[in-house]
């Protein structure tokens, strides 16, 4: 059976001080949840503050991005290592605007993620396609590309500890949501690719998210899906009330 996971991506959001506020918010208001893993992802700069309030609560933390190196000349940067000493689970890698604002690519996306792996944490792996891509008729190619560079040369056992979040490039912050069936189906079609590389018992293992303006309004229609395992939230990761708002559906969920 598949995890459902809702991670709040908080971007460029929140003072140290109004993330461990937001995030001692979040710890309370999950505290009951149980079927849900729920993550949040604050900067970089709240991640150490952030890990002392969610230890020992059911709330994991993610990082929004990594280097792939170990250490070195690379400013600006934080390695994998450095975010495994401060207590990270879940590492996001390759989202949009990753890729549409600072280089990455499949390439970095994969070593990324092997680099993540090596040290037991999950990466959450952003792929989607933008509109003009899917007006063209190249929704699938672009996915199709996205999937195969992110997992070259990782064995179905290193696949298995994969979350992927399919996020229409289009309704990332822009408040326009995909139809519960637009994005089911690109699920289905991710779905199919990770069977086309791993088989089917790898590909029903893994969790894809979607993502891209979820709020609770939209997310029990969403994660009824039955390819949709959770979501990567960012507007309504921002307060604690919308962000729970999302979880709740999914702990009533039967699937
Ligand atoms: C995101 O940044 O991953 C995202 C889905 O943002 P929003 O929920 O604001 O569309």
């Amino acid at each position: 059976m598949r995890k459902i996971v809702i991670a709040g991506n908080w971007k460029m959001n929140k003072t140290v001080a109004e993330s461990v506020q937001l995030a001692t918010e979040v710890v309370t208001a999950a505290r009951d949840v149980s079927k849900v893993v729920v993550a949040i992802a604050p900067t970089y700069l709240a991640l150490a503050k952030v890990a002392e309030v969610v230890k020992g609560s059911n709330v994991k933390l993610a990082a929004q991005d990594v280097h792939w190196e170990n250490q070195g000349a690379f400013t600006g940067k934080v390695s994998a290592d450095m975010l495994k000493e401060i207590g990270v689970d879940f590492v996001i890698i390759g989202h949009s605007e990753q890729r549409s604002y600072f280089g990455e690519t499949d390439e970095t996306v994969n070593k990324k993620v092997k680099k993540v792996q090596s040290l037991d944490m999950t990466p959450i792996i952003c792929i989607g396609e933008t509109l003009a891509e899917r007006k063209d008729g190249r929704l699938e190619g672009v996915l199709t590309m996205q999937v195969n560079g992110a997992y070259a040369g990782l064995s179905a056992d290193q696949a298995l500890r994969t979350v992927i979040a399919y996020e229409p490039v289009w309704a990332i912050g822009t408040g326009v949501t995909a139809t519960d069936q637009e994005a089911q189906e690109a699920h289905a079609f991710v779905r199919g690719l990770l069977t086309k590389l791993y088989g089917d018992h790898v590909a029903q293992s893994i969790s894809i998210q979607y993502g891209g303006s979820m709020k609770p309004e939209n997310a029990a229609g969403l994660l009824a899906q039955k390819d949709i395992d959770g979501g990567l939230i960012g507007g309504a990761a921002l307060k604690a009330d919308s962000f729970l708002g999302i979880v709740t559906p999914g702990e009533s969920l039967n699937k």
